[in-house]
C-alpha cells in the first residue's frame, strides 16, 4: 500500500511512499523504545546541545523543507520560510530554558527534604494535522524531547513528503536513532497505536471530532492525553478602538496560512457605530491580497489544502448568504486547477447563521454588528470552541478586564493571535484541553513526582 503526495495547487501527483505495515510498525516501535529509555537516563544538560543542533539542521534546510511544504500543502513560500525558521526558535527556546523548567522544586519543610521532580513519561504518540505541517509537529517535540520523552508521529496522509523530512532532521541533527519516528500509516492504525504498551502518551492536534474518538480511545487506555482542536476565534473591535490598525491586522489574522488555521479569527464582532468603517477598511486591505501560485514571491493567498475543503468552505459560504448574510468581497472558488477560493468578507452576520456557528477552514470572514461591549462579549462566547480571541481598544485597562470574560486559551489585546514558544497554547470548551509551549506544555508529558526525603524513624 502506498500514501500519495500530490500538489493541491496543480493536483500533479509528487509521488508515491510505501505504508508502514504491522511489521514494520513494530520494529520501528521497538528501536523508539529502547533509545527512549536510554535518553531519559541523560541529565538535562547532556539533552541540550542535542536541540540545537536540531535548530541548526531546521536553519541550514529551510529553503528545501519550507519548498515541501509549500509543494504539500499549498501555502505561500514566504509563510513556509517563516514555519520554519519558528520551528528553529522554538528549539532553541528550550534548549535555553529546558534546564530551567525542569528543575526540581523544593518544598519548604522541617526536617525532610521534600520536592517535586520532573520525569520523562516514555513515548508520546503525536498525531497532526498538515495545515502547518512542521510547526504543528515541531512546537510538541521540543518539550516532550528536552522532558526524556521520545516522539512518534502520525502525521496527516496528505503530507507524507513533510513526515518523512522531519524523521530526517532529527537524524541529520544525531539525535538517537528513533528517538523521534515517523510512521507512515492511515488513521485507522491510531487506535492500535494508543493501546500499544510502548505508547505512554497522547497529543492530538486537529479536528473536534477526531479529537473526541481519539480522547475516548486514550481514555479507554488510561493514557495522559493534550488536545488542540478546532476553533472559531472572535475578534472583537469596540468603538473605541484603533479601526485602521484593527482592519490591518484582520486581514493578516483570517487570511494568513489561506485562512487554514485554528487560531484564524474567524467571527470579528464590531460594535455598530464603527462597522461601517470597518468593514470598509477591512475590504480594503482584503482587496489587496495576490491570490495564485504559492511558489510566486508576491503570493500572499495560495491554494485550500485539498478541493473537498475548498467545496466544504463553500457549502457554509453559501448557506450563510441564504440566511441572510451580505458579501463584501470574494464569495466563490476560483476557476481552473488547484483547490482556490477567493478571499471572502461576509457582512451582516447573525448568531445562529453557519459561519457564525461552525469553524470555517479556510479564507472567508464573517462581520457581526453589536450595540455594545457587553454584547460583543456575549457573541464571542457564543460558541462551542474557546482557542483564541482578540480583542480591540483604546482603553487598556477596560479590555484587560473585559478579556477575563471570554472563554478562550488565549486573548491578545490589539494584537495578532499567535503561538509563542514562550507562552502557553491551548483551548477551552471543545477546542480541547491541556496547554502546548511554554513551561506547562513541558510538563504535560512529564510524570510530576514527589520525593520526600527524611531520617529513618519509627
Ligand atoms: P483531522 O481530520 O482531525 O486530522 C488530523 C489528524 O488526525 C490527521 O493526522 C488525520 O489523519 C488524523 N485522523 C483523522 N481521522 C482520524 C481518526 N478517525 N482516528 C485517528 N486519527 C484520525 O483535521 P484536519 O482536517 O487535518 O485539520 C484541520 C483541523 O485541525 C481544524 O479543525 C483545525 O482547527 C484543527 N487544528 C487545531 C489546532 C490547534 O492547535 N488547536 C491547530 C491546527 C489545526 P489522516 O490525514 O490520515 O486522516
Amino acid at each position: 500500500m502506498m500514501m500519495n503526495s500530490f500538489n493541491p495547487a496543480t493536483d500533479a501527483l509528487l509521488g508515491k511512499f510505501p505504508i508502514h505495515d504491522a511489521q514494520a510498525i513494530d520494529s520501528r516501535l521497538r528501536v523508539a523504545s529502547a533509545s527512549q529509555k536510554t535518553w531519559a537516563r541523560l541529565d538535562v544538560r547532556q539533552r541540550l546541545p542535542y536541540l540545537l543542533q536540531v535548530a541548526a539542521v531546521l536553519r541550514r534546510k529551510k529553503q528545501e523543507l519550507a519548498l515541501l511544504i509549500t509543494l504539500e500543502m499549498g501555502k505561500p513560500l514566504s509563510e513556509s520560510l517563516g514555519e520554519i525558521e519558528k520551528c528553529a526558535w522554538n528549539f532553541d527556546h528550550y534548549a535555553q530554558q529546558g534546564e530551567t523548567f525542569l528543575a526540581d522544586q523544593v518544598v519548604a519543610s522541617s526536617a525532610a527534604d521534600s520536592r517535586i521532580v520532573f520525569d520523562p513519561l516514555g513515548l508520546v504518540l503525536a498525531v497532526m494535522p498538515w495545515n502547518y505541517p512542521f510547526w504543528q509537529v515541531m512546537r510538541a517535540a521540543a518539550p516532550v524531547l528536552v522532558g526524556g520523552n521520545g516522539m512518534v508521529l502520525k502525521h496527516a496522509s496528505n503530507v507524507p513528503q513533510c513526515a518523512l523530512a522531519l524523521e530526517q532532521v532529527f537524524k541529520d541533527a544525531g539525535l538517537p536513532e528513533g528517538l523521534f519516528t515517523t510512521l507512515l500509516v492511515e488513521s485507522s492504525a491510531v487506535q492500535g497505536l494508543i493501546q500499544d504498551d510502548r505508547i505512554a502518551a497522547v497529543t492530538f492536534t486537529g479536528s473536534t471530532p477526531v479529537g473526541r474518538s481519539i480522547a475516548a480511545q486514550a481514555g479507554q487506555a488510561l493514557k495522559k492525553q493534550v488536545l488542540e482542536l478546532g476553533g472559531s476565534d472572535p475578534f472583537v473591535v469596540l468603538a473605541d478602538a484603533d479601526i485602521e490598525a484593527a482592519a490591518a491586522v484582520a486581514v493578516k489574522a483570517r487570511f494568513s496560512n489561506t485562512g487554514q488555521s485554528c487560531i484564524s479569527a474567524k467571527r470579528f464582532i464590531v460594535e455598530r457605530s464603527i462597522a461601517d468603517r470597518f468593514a470598509e477598511a477591512f475590504v480594503a486591505g482584503t482587496r489587496k491580497l495576490v491570490v495564485g501560485d504559492p511558489l510566486q514571491a508576491n503570493t500572499t493567498i495560495g491554494s485550500m489544502a485539498r478541493g473537498k475543503l475548498r467545496d466544504e468552505l463553500h457549502v457554509q459560504v453559501r448557506a450563510s448568504v441564504r440566511e441572510g448574510a451580505q458579501v463584501l468581497i470574494g464569495g466563490q472558488p476560483v476557476e481552473g486547477p488547484g483547490a482556490y477560493y477567493e478571499p471572502t468578507i461576509l457582512d451582516h452576520v447573525t448568531p445562529g447563521m453557519t459561519v457564525a456557528m461552525e469553524e470555517t477552514f479556510g479564507p472567508a470572514a464573517a462581520i457581526l454588528r453589536v450595540a455594545s461591549a457587553d454584547e460583543a462579549i456575549a457573541v464571542a462566547n457564543d460558541t462551542p470552541f474557546g482557542l483564541g480571541a482578540s480583542l480591540w481598544s483604546r482603553d487598556l485597562d477596560r479590555a484587560r478586564q473585559l478579556s477575563r470574560r471570554i472563554e478562550a486559551g488565549a486573548v491578545f489585546v490589539n494584537g495578532l493571535v499567535a503561538s509563542d514558544p514562550r507562552l502557553s497554547f491551548g483551548g477551552t470548551k471543545q477546542s480541547g484541553y491541556g496547554r502546548e509551549l511554554g513551561h506547562l506544555g513541558l510538563h504535560e508529558f512529564m510524570n510530576i513526582k514527589t520525593v520526600w526525603t527524611g531520617p529513618a524513624r519509627i
